[in-house]
């Protein structure tokens, strides 16, 4: 193992950061590495792999129907293409050919319109959508969202992410109201969140996850729905979607994925508590900081630990901090959202307590560094 960061001259990393792309999301567990080898190792007719993996996963989820994609960026352009394109065979394989005579507006809440890592709005136009916001930065009602429909609007698209702007922002039921009112499907990008089943009980049409974040597989994505607009999903294979493709190998990593983490206990906030109290503890021993528990803004059982630097006591600005701890080796990775307000936050749910231990005691050398 350590060979290939020697082979390479890549660095070891602590992720403290959560379920990070740039840092190769999660570690799946063994039984997933095994169905990732066992899909390397077969043939398949990929077709029947599609099909039947879909219809066991939504088997397990209670829901209509279901698809493995390449990654939740994915699974948002196909879910678009799908609900443009429909049955057409003609604009299957013409998408971008020419300007869209068929309905091809998706609406979206303003507070929605995220960069993720990319920006939401690329992933629409992939997949031939306009994106129309409706409301405005910091608000977005059920009246909002409806007066942005047009008869051009192709769906309405809900992103449930702690990337949006989350007060003042109409629910996913009131989402679904207005779309179904208006004969639209709603499409629900929950990539990072971790309930498999909440959003299409609350009348999505389609809900995107990512395979990788919360339900640590191999990279790929999910999308789950109603039946026909998956079956428009799964179509897109022949169109956009073949530049997307998914290997035999993720869409048996992802099923098994989600097959272990419906059956296992998750880790609760509770226990990320438990593990991060002595953490706590040390790094307010240091001058110049204050660590507490703090939880999910986007209201997941994550608890995570906030450390704030008093600048002045501490010696060294909250980004110089941030800086040296990635430049280390290992490099060290927090979520630094909050920077600027001399906070970062500590994702522990991928980091082991003597990983803790070695970042409270880089710190206290940082602090120490600067006096001495
Ligand atoms: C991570 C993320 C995505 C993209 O997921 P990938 O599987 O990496 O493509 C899309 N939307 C949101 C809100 C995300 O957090």
């Amino acid at each position: 193992m350590s060979s290939i960061y020697e082979k390479y001259q890549l660095k070891q990393v602590i992720n403290a950061s959560g379920r990070m792309t740039a840092l190769g999301v999660s570690t799946p567990r063994q039984d997933v590495v095994d169905a990732v080898n066992l899909g390397l190792n077969h043939y398949f007719e990929i077709k029947d792999l599609v099909d039947k993996t879909g219809d066991y996963l939504a088997g397990l989820l209670g829901v209509e129907s279901a698809v493995v994609v390449s990654c939740a960026s994915a699974g948002i352009a196909q879910s678009v293409a799908a609900v443009i394109v429909k049955d057409d065979a003609d604009l299957l394989v013409n998408l971008h050919s020419a300007p869209l005579a068929v309905s091809h507006e998706i609406v979206l809440p303003k507070g929605h319109n995220v960069n993720f890592g990319a920006p939401v709005g690329t992933m629409v136009a992939l997949g031939g959508g306009k994106v129309v916001e409706a409301g405005y930065a910091n608000e977005c009602s059920a009246e909002q969202l409806a007066a942005a429909i047009t008869p051009r609007t192709a769906a309405v698209l809900y992103i449930k992410s702690h990337h949006c702007v989350q007060k003042s922002m109409l629910s996913v039921e009131q989402a679904a109201e207005v779309a179904h009112h208006h004969q639209l499907p709603l499409i629900v990008d929950a990539a990072a969140e971790e309930d498999l089943r909440v959003y299409y009980g609350q009348g999505a049409d389609l809900v995107i996850y990512s395979g990788a974040k919360a339900l640590e597989g191999p990279t790929s994505g999910l999308v789950i729905g109603k039946q026909q607009p998956v079956a428009w999903v799964k179509r897109q294979g022949n169109g956009i979607g073949r530049a997307m493709k998914i290997g035999k190998e993720g869409i048996l990593g992802l099923t098994q994925a989600i097959e272990s983490y419906l059956a296992r206990e998750k880790e609760s906030g509770k226990e990320m508590v438990e593990k991060m109290t002595p953490f706590i503890e040390a790094l307010n021993s240091l001058p110049g900081i204050k660590a507490r528990v703090v939880w999910d803004s986007a209201g997941r059982d994550i608890a995570r630990t906030e450390i704030h630097f008093d600048e002045q006591a501490f010696g060294l600005a909250t980004p110089a901090i941030i800086a040296a701890l990635k430049n280390g080796d290992p490099a060290i990775y927090f979520r630094g959202y909050k920077a600027n307000e001399g906070i970062i936050e500590v994702d522990v749910r991928s980091v082991t307590p003597e990983q803790l231990t070695i970042i409270s005691s880089r710190i206290a050398e940082l602090g120490k560094g600067r006096r001495s």
